[in-house]
């Protein structure tokens, strides 16, 4: 897979193949965005803390963190509400750091905002709503019904366009506010939970038309959010934001299979397989009954088939106790765990020599007394 993204931490360890100069000409020509040493603060916070990454022509980036992170800010810095105290920001290799009010306008059509809570105006018809951004712009009426018809199109609303919000559901307000973020042809889509007041069958259907719009579009889509299932069907790579630095980044299939910071572990906790409650409150690490180990591993299908290979392998020598296989962007992500005697070693040895020879990380997480 190319190189999409590149952050610029102090801790070099948790960056991941990051393989190309930020500064090629090539690179260039393909950023969308472009975040150089971007840093704010308000009083006493630190709001945002040297940030530097960059979204190319295309590609979805998830960005994730706890509340207060920062990533309101940085949003507000991209859309240009916001100034940065230092950095630069470049929208389509143009710097907007210091532009007048007039001069952003134009940025910010290049800029379209999916929120939340749809900010759909109740008095107007879907085909209004839609309309509106491009009457600010000073599109003719003609050209304007044109181009709303074609987004409803688009967004799968051509039937609802004489419609008031308040007759349609959250999908359908959510596709709304969609198709008015798009009537610009902006070249990026900053989604800010935009999922996140729907339930999962809906939220499903708008993840599915963003990941289509990405792909017949080419449009360069940020994804702000707490909702890591979002990040993992429809982003390409993520960032960790917190305490207002990017902490962590790389392919969201990475990421996901071997998190390297506490907060990320703690982001991810829901979507990655966790010990049993029953014996997570069991755990001790004194030497006692039985050991037991968290197995981690990612890679191509033959990775996916570890455990398979490991019980055929092993017969009998452990207890899978929870987890297993699943696909992220094509990787087989693998993640499980096991008990074993504490006392049998040679047993022990057997299993923790066959699992690095097939490259899979294990960790011991401690001891419980024996299984009965
Ligand atoms: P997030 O969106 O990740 O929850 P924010 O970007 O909203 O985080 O906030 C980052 C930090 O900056 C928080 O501590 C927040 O309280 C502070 N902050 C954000 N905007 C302002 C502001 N206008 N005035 C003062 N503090 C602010």
């Amino acid at each position: 897979m190319t190189q999409l993204f590149e952050v610029a931490t102090p801790d070099t360890a948790l960056l991941r193949g990051v393989t190309e100069s930020a500064h090629s000409p090539l690179r260039a020509q393909n950023n969308v965005v472009r975040l150089q040493g971007i840093s704010r603060r308000f009083g006493h916070t630190q709001a945002l803390r040297d940030v530097s990454l960059t979204l190319q022509k295309g590609e979805i980036l998830g960005l994730i963190g706890r509340s207060g992170a920062g990533k309101s800010t940085l949003i507000r810095c991209l859309n240009g509400l916001e100034q940065p105290d230092s950095g630069v920001i470049e929208i389509e290799g143009r710097n907007i750091t210091g532009l007048s009010e007039k001069q952003l306008q134009a940025v910010r059509s290049r800029v379209g905002m999916v929120f939340q809570h749809f900010n759909l105006l109740s008095a107007k018809t879907v085909a209004q709503n839609v309309a509106l951004p491009l009457k600010i712009a000073g599109m003719d009426k003609a050209q304007r019904q044109q181009r709303v018809a074609e987004l409803l199109e688009l967004v799968g609303l051509a039937d609802k366009a004489q419609h008031y919000p308040a007759a349609l559901s959250g999908g359908q307000k959510q596709r709304v506010g969609i198709a008015r973020a798009l009537a610009a042809s902006p070249a990026l889509l900053l989604c800010d939970e935009a999922t996140s007041a729907l339930d999962p069958e809906t939220t499903r259907s708008i993840l599915a038309l963003l990941k289509s719009l990405n792909q017949k579009l080419g449009i360069t889509i940020l994804l702000i959010t707490h909702e890591m299932e979002v990040i993992k069907s429809v982003a390409h790579r993520v960032a960790v934001i917190d305490g207002g630095e990017i902490i962590e980044h790389g392919p969201v299939w990475q990421v996901f299979a071997d998190p390297q910071s506490a907060v990320t572990r703690t982001l991810l906790r829901g979507l990655l397989p966790q010990l049993p409650d029953n014996l997570a409150a069991r755990l001790s690490q004194q030497k006692q009954g039985e050991v037991i180990y968290c197995v981690h591993a990612a890679g191509d299908d033959a990775q996916g088939d570890l455990l398979t290979r490991f019980a055929a392998a092993l017969p009998g020598k452990f207890r899978l106790l929870q987890g297993g296989v699943e696909h992220i962007q094509h990787y087989a992500v693998v993640r499980f765990f096991i008990a074993l005697p504490a006392s049998n070693i040679a047993d022990e040895q057997q299993i923790l020599s066959w699992l690095h020879t097939q490259q899979a990380q294990v960790e011991r997480v401690g001891y419980v007394a024996s299984h009965d």
